[in-house]
């Protein structure tokens, strides 16, 4: 540890990359340890430790042009100092300029000397977010310093990197910079060749990393801030292409392998076609042939099916399943939610049961004895196993999985998927993998999402179904509305009353349910009302629901629970409450539930108020019933992270890439992808190294 200074920058000169961080200067153990919370091991971690933002002390900005949200540097002179301990201690100190505008530095926390150095007429500088405060702008806790002098300002832009404790900022940025010091200037260090970095018009590694890290002073500020500099995109488009790679690698090394077995036709496939009460529409036809074409294919399957709400994806499944059963074959069935897995089970069992198929349910709720048992029949004579993440847990074993069915896979993330699919591991063939979804994707993102899934499309809905009349009421309108629900129930008609909050809490969510549920019930004595949430217990939840589809039950108040899948084709109207929070995804789901029988159905979008944007969500709609337009709407409207749920299942994680932003660059990575692929195989392997590390198994892919 007693390393001079000499020694150390000799050791730096002849630094690489895969050399430890401990060759730099100030790194000792503890230093070590910190890094290594971050992941940072190696010099090239840090160099790809990249800024999360940017602060800009580069100027200076006049008080009276302050914006709430924005972050800013002030400087002036301390006009009045107060010191309080009404709740808790607080210190607060205004702040003039030439601007004739004040803002005050608020602390809650502050030792003696700091009071003292707030003397009246004293210049500080302050950095830190403006907010709304009881007397104008003010910001909490700023960083600041007191200038006897006149001091230069920062000639450039403050990164600001993810942080752990015992490791502040400026010591980041000096191991960044120092790190940077020992990037290589070899050719073999850009994985992008020149040929292909041309016709993607991006600039070199080299030059993009320093220019992230250590902006300099003539650099276009306003773009850094905005991540829409040149040396952004640079680093954004080879990590997206990373992922991309990474995806198609994957579907590579599943695909290499040779899939279960399951012979076509299906022998009871006809039975079952027989008793349905309907006939498979066009397109159902057309993607369950698609379907079988991959499981005879002898090839893994890999196949997201896009359809609709109420396209009828679930039948495509169960004839899926059926296949698979009379091969001999298991399938696992898995759902977002309890509530739509059970869903499923009732379903499949109405379907299959009579044709001798043995069908189990597993969900985590499932213990003791129940789940011996169906962890037994899972392992022996269970052809279909359906429910939620639990079959993925382990301890779980099956018999032979052929096949594996996702419903709603914007809910899971790939690595989700890819646990399920690791359960089929018998021998070396792999189970085949169906993925369904309802959330249309606009097709570059899905590109982008799901490179390892061939897709389907059932495009069309069942014949009958007519649109869902959809209106927007205000919600000091209620008593109307309830006036409509007595009359629908009393025609033997049934109606959702959907509570969500915005807030991603289900305990307030429950609440809220409940309080509605209390009110409505007071309302409309004659009518029986159940209600369904997320913090029922099971069986409750179960009886809620077997009430309502056998239609005992008229009017169900529901949280968000429902939004996904639940099918009940008596239903035909729907309320849901605070419309307005809502996005546009979501009210379409929900709207979904109804419209699935025979009854002219309708929708009340109920709302407090309508801004803007919610104006203009409602008014598309009651314009339009198709997904894929509501789905290009929300993406202009939201952004892409919502609409892949992303914030649900950290599906992609990206460093520096952002699906809105570089919308963009997202149609050239497929044929990026594949000319690396072709002409520089080599820089692949490094790429997905570089980017995702060890967080894709490939190994047991
Ligand atoms: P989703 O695609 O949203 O999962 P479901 O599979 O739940 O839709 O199907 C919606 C409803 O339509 C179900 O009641 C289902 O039985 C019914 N259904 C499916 N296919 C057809 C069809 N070809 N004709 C008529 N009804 C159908
Ligand atoms: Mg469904």
């Amino acid at each position: 540890m007693n390393r001079g200074p000499d020694q150390s920058l000799e050791a730096l000169a002849n630094a690489t990359g895969a050399q430890s961080v401990t060759v730099l200067r100030g790194v000792g153990p503890a230093v070590a340890e910190a890094l290594e919370k971050l992941g940072i091991r190696l010099l090239q971690d840090l160099w790809f430790h990249l800024p999360l933002r940017y602060e800009d002390r580069t100027r200076i900005t006049p008080i009276a042009d302050l914006q709430v949200g924005q972050s800013a540097l002030v400087e002036g002179l301390v006009t009045a100092v107060e010191r309080g301990f009404r709740f808790r201690p607080m210190l607060r100190v205004a702040i003039e300029d030439a601007s004739a505008a004040t803002v005050t530095l608020r602390f809650f926390h502050f030792r003696a000397q700091q009071v003292e150095a707030f003397a009246p007429g004293a210049r500080f500088r302050a950095y830190g977010e403006v907010r709304y405060g009881a007397q104008g702008p003010e910001i909490i806790h700023p960083e600041y310093q007191r200038l006897q002098f006149a001091a230069p300002l920062t000639a450039t832009l403050t990164p600001v990197y993810p942080a752990t404790a015992g490791l502040g900022q400026k010591t980041i940025v000096r191991l960044v910079r120092d790190a940077l010091r020992c990037l290589p200037s070899g050719a073999g260090f850009d994985l992008l060749p020149e040929a292909l970095r041309q016709r993607l018009h991006l600039g070199d590694l080299r030059s993009a990393l320093w220019k992230v890290h250590a902006p300099s002073a003539d650099d276009d500020i306003a773009a850094l801030v905005a991540g829409r500099h040149p040396a952004q995109r640079r680093l954004a488009v080879e990590e997206l292409l990373a992922h991309q790679l990474s995806m198609r690698r994957l579907r590579q090394l599943i695909r290499a392998a040779p899939a279960a077995a399951i012979a076509l036709p299906s022998l009871r496939r006809a039975s079952l076609l027989a008793a349905l009460p309907f006939a498979l529409t066009g397109a159902q036809q057309r993607v369950l042939a698609e379907i079988d074409q991959d499981l005879q294919s002898g090839a893994p399957m890999l196949r997201l099916v896009q359809g609709d709400v109420g396209s009828g994806k679930t039948v495509v499944a169960a004839l899926a399943a059926l296949a698979a059963a009379d091969s001999g074959v298991q399938t696992a069935v898995m759902a977002p939610t309890e509530l739509l897995g059970e869903q499923h089970l009732r379903t499949f069992t109405q379907w299959l049961a009579p044709l001798g198929v043995n069908i189990v349910w597993l969900a985590g709720k499932v213990q003791g004895r129940a789940r011996r048992d169906a962890l037994a029949a899972i392992a022996g004579s269970a052809d279909i196993v359906i429910g939620t993440h639990a079959l993925m847990q382990e301890g779980v074993q099956f018999r032979h999985l052929g096949l594996v069915v996702i419903d709603e896979q914007h809910r899971f993330g790939v690595h989700q998927r890819l646990a399920l699919r690791n359960k089929g591991v018998a021998g070396s063939a792999v189970p085949h993998q169906l993925v369904l979804t309802a959330t249309p994707i606009p097709r570059t993102l899905a590109m982008a999402a799901y490179a390892d899934l061939d897709t389907s499309v059932i495009d069309q809905l069942p014949p009958g179904r007519q649109p869902v009349q959809t209106v927007a009421i205000k919600a000091s309108r209620r008593a109307e509305v309830i006036e409509r629900i007595r009359h629908a129930a009393a025609e033997g008609r049934q109606a959702y009353w959907v509570c969500p909050l915005i807030e991603e809490s289900e305990q307030l969510e429950a609440q809220a349910a409940e309080v509605t549920f209390d009110n409505l019930r007071a309302c409309l004595p004659e009518v029986r009302i159940g209600l369904i949430h997320g913090r029922l217990r099971p069986k409750d939840k179960q009886a809620v629901m077997a009430a309502f589809s056998a239609g005992e039950v008229r009017l169900l108040v529901a949280t968000s629970v429902i939004e996904v899948g639940v099918d009940v084709p008596n239903a035909s109207l729907m309320i849901i409450e605070n419309a307005e929070r809502m996005g546009l995804a979501q009210l379409h789901q929900l709207r979904g539930r109804v419209g699935r029988g025979a009854t002219l159905s309708s929708c009340v979008l109920l709302y407090q108020s309508l801004p803007e944007l919610a104006r203009e969500r409602i008014r598309v709609m009651r314009q339009t019933h198709d997904g894929f337009q509501i789905a290009e709407k929300d993406l202009q409207l939201r952004g892409p992270g919502q609409i892949l749920g992303t914030r649900q299942t950290g599906m992609i994680g990206f460093r520096v890439a952002d699906l809105t932003r570089d919308a963009d660059d997202l149609p050239l990575l497929r044929d990026a992808s594949e000319w690396l692929l072709e002409h520089a195989p080599d820089a692949v392997e490094g790429l997905i190294h570089r980017w995702i590390g060890a967080g894709v198994n490939f190994a047991e892919a």
